[in-house]
């Protein structure tokens, strides 16, 4: 038998979750059956759209349970195996994040290319948020030359790496985050040409009109609300929104106030769309051959907030909604 701790949903939060919602529990895990493997997890990801499988709410994914273990992306290695297409100490990735070690049929993890990144990459940069910067600001907001680019939490797992594939591509970004450490990274390790801190300068329209009085063609949308009234306001005609994610919403008990100037989408003929990284999978295999090179050239970087140990799982998430994280956020199990 292996021990393992997992982290369940003991109730759903109402407005910002605490970590009385969560609870740790143990349990023992026998030898995998035939066909399974088991994993122990080295690393687990926690990220904004879990919040949303929180709630008992129909959407693009199911809700979690109630009294069961959370689901989530994780990299780690076969302790033991009953399939002949893995073996022990075959790195892996899977959706049995929130736990320290499982078993599961064979074909529900995916061995991990063999490659120089640091094998936590795949829950970030070289993974899902990564691809989501790489189709929504390519597919989606169909980037093209002279565009000017705002990229709203751009310091996160997302938002940082859109900064810098615009930068790449050879475009003026301008980024927004909170706080004044985060502008120092946005400008001087990301090199974006201007960054807003939300938190210091509040009127985001008279922010923005400042830092690029020529208007934005793209709008990387990660946040909702006050930032997305003012891309509206800055918005050049023809501009695209690529609407990733509104993270200042997912916590709200009642319907947000939209923006007041929707009506701007008419005049300017602004094209508005949001997007789900799933329905881009096609695109991984560019990705990943684009993200090799930029890495190879040295044009890319990354950074990672570690919380070490299942039990602060739950701590790690909430660090979500209030900026705690530099880049991606992770926990080391
Ligand atoms: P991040 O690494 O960007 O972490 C979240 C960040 O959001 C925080 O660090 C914080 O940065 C910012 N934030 C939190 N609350 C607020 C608020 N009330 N107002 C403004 N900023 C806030 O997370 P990800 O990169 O994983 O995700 C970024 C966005 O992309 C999210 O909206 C997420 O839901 C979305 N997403 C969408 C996907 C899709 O398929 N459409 C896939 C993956 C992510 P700061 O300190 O700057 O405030």
């Amino acid at each position: 038998m292996t021990t393992s701790r997992e982290i369940r949903l003991k109730s759903r939060p109402v407005g910002l979750p605490s970590a009385d919602n969560f609870e740790l529990a143990t349990v023992e895990l026998a030898a995998p059956g035939p066909g399974e493997v088991q994993v122990r997890n080295s690393w687990m990801t926690v990220d904004p759209y879990m919040r949303g499988r929180m709630n008992d709410v129909k959407s693009y994914t199911p809700p979690f349970a109630l009294g069961q273990v959370l689901q989530g992306g994780a990299v780690g290695q076969v302790t033991a195996s009953n399939d002949p297409s893995l073996k022990v100490g075959d790195l892996v990735q899977s959706g049995f994040g929130w736990r320290e070690a499982f078993n599961a049929p064979a074909g529900q993890v995916t061995k991990l290319p063999d490659t120089n990144l640091p094998i936590q990459a795949f829950l970030g940069v070289a993974g899902m948020p990564g691809l989501t910067a790489y189709a929504g600001l390519l597919r989606v907001a169909a980037l093209k030359p002279g565009d000017v680019v705002f990229v709203s939490a751009a310091s996160g797992a997302v938002g940082s790496l859109v900064c810098q594939i615009a930068k790449i591509k050879g475009h003026k970004v301008i980024g927004s985050a909170g706080g004044a450490e985060k502008i120092r990274f946005l400008k001087e390790e990301l090199g974006v040409d201007e960054a807003i801190d939300y938190k210091a300068e509040p009127d985001l329209t008279a922010a923005l009109a400042r830092v690029a009085p020529e208007g934005i063609d793209v709008y990387f949308e990660n946040v909702g609300g006050a930032h997305l009234e003012a891309a509206l306001n800055a918005a050049n005609p023809f501009a695209r929104f690529a609407l990733c994610g509104m993270i200042s919403q997912y916590n709200n008990t009642a319907p947000a106030v939209g923006p007041t100037n929707m009506v701007l989408c008419v005049g300017k003929s602004l094209k508005l769309e949001g997007f789900i990284v799933s329905n881009h999978w096609d695109m991984m295999g560019d990705f990943v051959s684009d993200l090799t090179s930029w890495h190879q050239a040295g044009k890319i970087s990354w950074k990672e907030t570690v919380k070490e140990g299942i039990e602060k799982a739950p701590e790690a998430f909430l660090g979500l909604f209030s900026g705690e994280n530099f880049g991606k956020m992770l926990v080391r199990l």
